[in-house]
């Protein structure tokens, strides 16, 4: 599971359809969904 901030809630949450990712400079990333509102969840660092 990983955690991260939803903008549009305001608070953490644990993402939804957490995939790792890389960002365009090579590091890694995570994005998911938020569980409560469906935006799109982005977090930086490994799964
Ligand atoms: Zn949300």
């Amino acid at each position: 599971m990983v955690e991260g901030y939803c903008m549009k809630c305001k608070a953490k949450k644990v993402m939804q359809d957490a995939k790792p990712s890389k960002m365009a400079n090579g590091r890694d990333c995570v994005n998911g969904k938020c569980p409560a509102c469906g935006t799109k969840m982005f977090k930086i660092g490994k799964m």
